[in-house]
């Protein structure tokens, strides 16, 4: 197992020591039974989280969410051969004392909470499949809520009336379709029929909320699963309006060549089929709260596609850094299949097609001449440099220039 499922473990040793009850909960315990290596191991006791500051000391423990319950455990120093050297780098583990919730108010979190059983804690969790616990001393799967056997058959369930719950909590709805997208089950039919029902509900989750959720949605392999999900159940003209009228079929083949999984790969492809790309990429960016990265990864493949249709007309100079830009190469790769299957603009996308399949070296070949070689030929230092090394780039892709020879040429003859 790994270091940080052994640091769940050995914290759950100590507990067991002094004289608690404790066990892995939540997503660690499903995705162990998935044969997924969980990203994080959360530990659930009857401890409070005095008692749990009490048993690690003030020192190795944070009270990030005291009043919830969690305690964040650091690992002991003593048991570092297993941990990353540099302090900041060191993630607490997720203690929680186990606890039912009180009234939801907002739709979104409990006014209060109350320490309970075990048996409360998993009923007070969304998913049957979310809801497990695993005592690793006795090896043993403990199951309050019928979880293991929602597991065995892919479903995605709530635990309890699913329209009470989604009642309570409205960002469980899209937690559905989250976790139905990325393990790729189906969700159980009073469970969706539910969604249908409070889908509008979704509204009082916060854009940048709802955006976390689509982000992991669209960078899974079922993506399209998920875009069906949230079209079925009435979700997506809350979510993403923008795509509400797209056509599935379209959906489908855009998404039907897919390797890569990237969030912003999978927005620019929706995009790409959208008549008004640049003002819903606006709106987006604005809801969710999309970083300079994304939005410019997604730009980037917006303004490039348009211009391989017509890359036979133009210099290859000015193709050819679109398509070195390897994140947005992928997106340019289907919107080039997509756009030959349908007859368009054939001569300059099977040029891009082509360059495409090119190895790196040839679509993107190294410089003739760099700055040491210009300083060499006594060119002043200076901004001409750039100008010089531009200019002699673009020749070299428009095959104007393939020898360094030639370039030294080129620089010697030139008035710069
Ligand atoms: P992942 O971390 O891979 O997204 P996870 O299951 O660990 O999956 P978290 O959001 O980290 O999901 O939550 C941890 C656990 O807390 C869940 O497994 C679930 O039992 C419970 N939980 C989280 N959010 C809610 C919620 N909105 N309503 C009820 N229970 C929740
Ligand atoms: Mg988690």
């Amino acid at each position: 197992s790994s270091p940080p499922a052994q640091e769940a473990i050995r914290i759950i040793d100590r507990l067991r020591e002094a004289g608690f009850t404790a066990y892995l909960a939540g997503g660690s315990v499903r995705d162990a039974l998935l044969g997924k290596s969980p990203k994080d191991y959360d530990v659930a006791t009857d401890a409070t989280p005095d008692a749990i500051r009490g048993v690690f000391g003030k020192k190795r423990t944070l009270a990030f969410g005291a009043s919830f319950g969690v305690v964040g455990v650091l690992p002991d120093r003593r048991d570092s051969v297993t941990q990353p050297p540099r302090a900041d780098k060191v993630e607490p583990t997720e203690v929680a004392t186990f606890r039912s919730d009180g009234v939801y108010l907002d739709g979104r979190r409990p006014d209060s909470v109350h320490f309970g059983s075990a048996e409360a804690d998993a009923l007070r969790r969304d998913f049957t499949i979310n809801g497990l616990f695993f005592d690793p001393v006795n090896s043993e799967i403990i199951d309050y809520v019928c979880g293991r056997e929602d597991l065995q058959r892919s479903l995605l369930r709530t635990i309890g009336d699913a329209r009470q719950r989604f009642a309570e909590d409205k960002l469980r709805m899209l937690r559905a379709v989250r976790f139905a997208t990325t393990i790729g089950f189906q969700i159980a039919p009073e469970t969706a029929n539910a969604i249908a029902e409070k889908a509008s509900e979704i509204e009082v989750v916060s854009g940048e909320r709802i955006g976390v959720e689509m982000r992991r949605c669209m960078a899974s392999e079922h993506v399209l699963s998920g875009l069906d999900y949230l079209t079925d159940l009435q979700l997506m003209r809350y979510v993403l309006p923008e795509l509400a009228q797209m056509d599935h079929a379209v959906i489908h083949q855009l998404f039907l060549h897919r390797r890569q999984r990237e969030f912003p790969s999978a927005l620019a492809l929706l995009l790409l089929a959208s008549p008004s790309a640049n003002a819903d990429l606006r709106a987006i960016t604005e809801r969710w709260k999309l970083s300079n990265e994304e939005v410019r990864i997604v730009t980037a493949a917006l303004r490039g596609a348009p211009k391989l249709a017509i890359a036979h007309q133009v210099a290859w100079s000015k193709i050819q850094p679109i398509l070195i830009d390897r994140d947005v190469r992928y997106v340019l790769d289907v919107a080039c299949d997509l756009a030959v299957a349908e007859g368009l603009g054939d001569e300059g996308l099977q040029r891009v097609k082509a360059a495409l399949e090119l190895p790196s070296d040839v679509l993107d070949p190294p410089p003739l001449l760099n700055g040491s070689d210009l300083a060499r030929l006594k060119i002043p230092a200076g901004p001409v440099y750039a100008k010089i090394l531009n200019r002699l780039r673009q020749r070299q892709l428009d095959g104007e220039l393939s020898t360094r020879e030639q370039a030294i040429d080129e620089v010697r003859t030139t008035k710069w």
